[in-house]
C-alpha cells in the first residue's frame, strides 16, 4: 500500500491518515497531538475526521446521560416526596377517599405529594369542614377537632 500523504507534525509518509483540525496525521502522531491513542478513535477505512467525530459523539452521549440523570433524579424526588406524604397524610387522604366523592378523591391525590399546609383556603376550608363533620359548629367539639386538624395539618390560620 502507498503513501497517501504525509504526517503534519512528522513529515513521515502515511498510510493511515487521521484528520484532526483539517490537518492528517499518522497514527503515531495523532496519539502524541491529540493525547488519545489510536484504538480510542474509530477508523473507517483508514481516515477520520477525528475531531468532528468525536466531539459531536461524545457531546449527545453527554446530552443523552445528563438528560438521563435528570429524569432519574426527578423521578426519585418525585418518587420520595409521594412516599413521604402519602405516608404522613395518610389520616386525611383515608377520610378523604371513605367519601366517594370526586371532589375529595382529587384532594386526596392531592396531598399524596404534598403538604397540606401548601393547599389554598379554600381547599382547606373544604378538609376541615370534613374533618369537623359530626359536629356542631361552635361547640366543645368542634374546636377540638379544628384543634387537632391544625396540629396534624401543620397549619395556623388561612
Ligand atoms: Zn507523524
Amino acid at each position: 500500500m502507498a503513501f497517501v500523504t504525509t504526517c503534519e507534525r512528522c513529515g513521515a509518509g502515511i498510510k493511515n491518515v487521521f484528520t484532526y483540525n483539517g490537518k492528517n496525521y499518522g497514527s503515531e502522531c495523532i496519539h502524541i497531538v491529540t493525547g488519545k491513542p489510536v484504538s480510542y478513535w474509530e477508523l473507517k477505512n483508514g481516515e477520520i475526521d477525528i475531531e468532528a467525530t468525536s466531539s459531536r459523539e461524545q457531546k449527545k452521549a453527554d446530552k443523552v446521560a445528563e438528560k438521563k440523570a435528570n429524569d432519574d433524579k426527578l423521578k426519585n424526588e418525585f418518587t420520595l416526596k409521594c412516599e413521604k406524604y402519602t405516608s404522613e397524610n395518610s389520616w386525611l387522604i383515608e377520610l378523604l377517599l371513605a367519601q366517594e366523592n370526586d371532589f375529595y378523591n382529587s384532594l386526596a391525590d392531592t396531598i399524596k405529594s404534598r403538604e397540606i399546609k401548601s393547599l389554598s383556603g379554600g381547599q382547606l376550608d373544604a378538609l376541615l369542614k370534613l374533618y369537623c363533620k359530626g359536629t356542631r359548629y361552635d361547640s366543645k367539639k368542634y374546636w377540638k377537632k379544628v384543634e387537632e386538624f391544625c396540629n396534624k395539618a401543620g397549619v395556623d390560620e388561612w
